[in-house]
């Protein structure tokens, strides 16, 4: 089986090929802001402009002629409703025009099964840190269930805020990681944990108010020690609640090096391991979609025209995962 899957959730139109199982492309284009945050009708406009190239430059990478696919998977939710259009939309047309099956990924959900491939994991429970998710998640009952998730900002999001502050371009995460490093003195800022959630509003707000009063590498250090411990408390506690010992990182906030210890040193602890998705596929990537896609047609799913409306608030634990 070949299928050809599509990812526009947010910022990366991307196009993935996967035969029986086995990823042979993975092309994307990536819309990068010039100041600010994403703009939803900057980011579709983009994908418009970039869908056919880059579903074309796979085609090219894997040797294939568009007729040889034989189904196509789209990332149908969760994400920025202009952007889900596109795939959307590029998704329909493929599958009308060749005649071939159509499914649709739930964007998290492809996340954490090209994450159990790549690193090895057989039933993790899954730290999903990103732009926009942030979520623990864990399988029971036949669906991945989010255990943990942010009460008001993604991570991801909440680094992106607190470096504008700082003049820092889009995205802030890797320069706010890398003042974080020169940092050594650490300042109380708000850690808000409550059950398994936990939030980001208050906790950059704080840091904004503090911007004058310290050196911002200070800032960054303390700003990271206290948000990635709140996720690794909450991520933990899924662990002890649902007696799993593999704990698999990905999103794009994954990349950070702190947070990749600090998930390690309490999977030591638990008598665990910690495994990190390749970062290609921590990144919004079109091959995640296509091998997750793929899982479902093997098992008898397949999404009809008519329900394959994109679904901005698509939740993870709506969907029915067959092989769990
Ligand atoms: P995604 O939404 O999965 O594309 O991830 C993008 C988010 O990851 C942005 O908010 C970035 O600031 C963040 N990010 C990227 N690299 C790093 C890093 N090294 N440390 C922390 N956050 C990062
Ligand atoms: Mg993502």
């Amino acid at each position: 089986m070949i299928t050809l899957g599509i990812e526009s959730t947010a910022h990366t139109f991307g196009v993935g090929i996967v035969r029986d199982g086995e990823i042979i492309a993975n092309t994307k284009s990536m819309y990068s802001p010039e100041k600010g945050g994403i703009h939803p009708g900057e980011a579709s406009e983009h994908h418009y402009a970039n869908a056919v190239n880059t579903i074309k430059n796979a085609l090219q990478n894997a040797n294939l002629e568009k007729e040889e696919i034989d189904s196509i998977a789209f990332s149908q939710g969760p994400g920025i409703p202009q952007c889900l259009q596109i795939g959307g939309v590029a998704a329909r047309s493929l599958s009308v025009s060749l005649g071939i099956p159509l499914v649709g990924v739930n964007h998290c959900v492809a996340h954490i099964e090209i994450g159990k491939k790549e690193a090895n994991l057989d039933d993790p429970v899954t730290l999903y840190v990103a732009g926009g998710n942030s979520q623990v998640i864990g399988s029971a009952g036949g669906k991945y269930r989010v255990f943990g998730e942010t009460l008001d900002i993604a991570i991801g999001n909440a680094l992106d805020k607190v470096a504008r502050k700082l003049g820092i371009p889009h995205p802030g995460g890797p320069e706010i990681e890398k003042l974080a490093e020169k940092g050594d003195k650490f300042i109380e800022l708000p850690y808000v944990v409550k059950g398994m959630d936990f939030s980001y509003s208050g906790l950059v707000t704080k840091v904004q108010r503090e911007l004058n009063k310290h050196e911002k590498e200070d800032l960054c250090y303390s700003f990271q020690e206290h948000a990635f411990a709140m996720l690794v408390e909450a991520t933990e506690r899924a662990m002890a609640h649902l007696g799993k010992d593999e704990v698999l990182l990905t999103g794009g906030v994954a990349a950070n090096k702190r947070l990749n210890e600090m998930l390690e040193i309490m999977a030591e602890d638990r008598g665990a391991v910690a495994r990190k998705s390749p970062m290609k596929y921590c990144m919004d990537n079109g091959a995640m979609i296509a091998y997750t896609g793929q899982k479902l047609l093997k098992s008898g799913e397949k999404t009809k025209f008519e329900n394959s409306e994109t679904r901005p608030d698509w939740r993870t634990e709506q969907v029915d995962i067959p092989w769990l």
